[in-house]
């Protein structure tokens, strides 16, 4: 029988009320007559009060004991979920991350998963069950349990799909797909209808929540489609391709169209001239970088520009001790947010560079940094500014003409 495998993210499970409408979504794919394994997140902002509960406790909260507080969001709607199915008449078991086989490696609050062994799983849809997982989390190699980032259920559930040989793999959330920029920011937002694999990480690195970049690029990795669709919408018949997005393997667009908008509100500015222990306290704290850059054009004119997204690091004010430590002029901007255009060679010119600097700089939007990739330009702006600068560049680059990527 054919696996699907599905996501429900938390805004789906958000409230007791919730869980009935997923358990009905999940029994009717049942009915279809599919094997059905099922991924949730934690209900609503159990994660982010999880850890305003920990800030309670301590300013710079110990990233194993995170994990282990972090975890129990997952394991409490996997519960409930397995016990709304039951309700229903259906025959559901729940599973942690560890019991469903996700080993990662041993890297705290943003583990990676390096292999997959859902046997549990497989005995269990074998006979007859819905199988529901908890999202976020899994086992390092070290029997350590690790969370695996912000938004690591899309992980999961991509990882799963592939470890199961899925017909397909849906992320269902409150969003009917993947817009040109968040539609709760630009109402002029459209759905797009098919994005590739590039295209999607490159959204979901500059901060387009709706899917997750790790679950993107393992997608990517496994040549997994990924359907986006909202929880409210119908399941999908024959052809899952019918309503959402699809993320898939695409031939290139014409280059130089922007795909989307994306920002990140969430992000940290460093400056030091002394480079190379910066690297090491930003390793010593498990600090992933955005965006590096290091200048050296004149003799003693070198240092460091350093972009790192807060989504995962949560002893900022201990890092910043031990910086000032390390370099006591080092300079520190918390005060930022990055916005970020993204499309297939949009830097095969520097039209697209100028026009939204432009934009931004007639719009009083001051920028600290731009940066480029052959996919996609990011300008550094103040973070109470991310949102206008988003609406700016989205009617700038995305409302003023006729779309070059089809959105249907
Ligand atoms: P879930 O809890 O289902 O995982 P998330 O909150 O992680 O949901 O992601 C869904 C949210 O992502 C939406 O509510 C939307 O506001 C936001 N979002 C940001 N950028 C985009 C985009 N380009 N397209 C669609 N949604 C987006
Ligand atoms: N609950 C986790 C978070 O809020 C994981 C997820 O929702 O995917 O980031
Ligand atoms: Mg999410």
């Amino acid at each position: 029988m054919s696996v699907v495998v599905q996501k429900y993210g938390g805004s789906s499970v958000a409230d007791a009320s919730k869980f009935r409408l997923v358990a009905e979504r999940i029994m009717r794919t049942k009915k279809e007559g599919h094997d059905v394994v099922v991924v949730v997140s934690a209900m609503g902002d159990t994660t982010d009060d999880l850890l305003a509960l920990a800030k309670q406790i301590s300013a710079n909260p110990d990233r194993r004991e995170l994990d282990m507080l972090l975890s129990a969001g997952e394991r409490i709607s996997m519960a409930l979920l397995s016990m709304a199915i039951r309700e229903l008449g259906g025959d559901a078991i729940s599973f942690t991350g560890s019991q469903s086989g996700i080993i990662t490696n041993d890297r705290h609050i943003d583990a990676r998963i390096i292999e997959v062994r859902p046997f549990r799983v497989q005995d269990e849809l074998a006979r007859g069950k819905i199988v529901v997982v908890a999202g976020y989390q899994g086992v390092s190699y070290r029997k350590e349990i690790t969370t695996l980032g912000r938004g690591g259920s899309d992980t999961t559930a991509v990882a799963m799909a592939a470890a199961l040989g899925a017909e397909w793999c849906e992320i269902c959330s409150d969003v009917d797909g993947v817009y040109t920029a968040d539609p709760r920011v630009v109402s002029a937002a459209k759905r797009i209808g098919v994005l590739s694999y590039e295209e999607t990480q490159e959204l979901a690195e500059s901060g387009a929540k709706v899917l997750n970049a790790q679950a993107v690029e393992f997608a990517k990795e496994k040549g997994i489609a990924i359907y986006a669709r909202a929880t409210a919408g119908a399941i999908p018949g024959k052809d899952p391709s019918l309503d959402g997005t699809i993320v898939r393997k695409l031939a290139p667009r014409l280059p130089g169209s922007v795909v989307g908008v994306a920002s990140e509100k969430e992000v940290l500015l460093i400056q030091s001239r002394k480079v190379s222990g910066l690297l090491r306290i930003m390793d010593d704290f498990g600090c992933p970088g955005k965006q590096l850059h290091i200048s050296s054009m004149a003799r003693d004119q070198d240092g460091v520009t350093l972009v790192i997204s807060k989504e995962n690091l949560h002893q900022s004010s201990k890092l910043q001790a031990h910086l000032t430590q390390h370099d006591p002029v080092a300079l520190w901007n918390d005060a930022i947010g990055a916005v970020s255009i993204i499309g297939a060679g949009i830097n095969a010119s520097h039209n697209k560079v100028r026009a939204g600097s432009q934009a931004l700089e007639q719009s009083g939007i001051r920028y600290y940094g731009l940066a480029t990739s052959s996919f996609r330009v990011t300008w550094l702006v103040d973070r109470e500014k991310v949102e206008e600068a988003v609406r700016l560049l989205h009617g700038l680059f995305i409302e003023s003409k006729e779309p070059v990527v089809p959105l249907e």
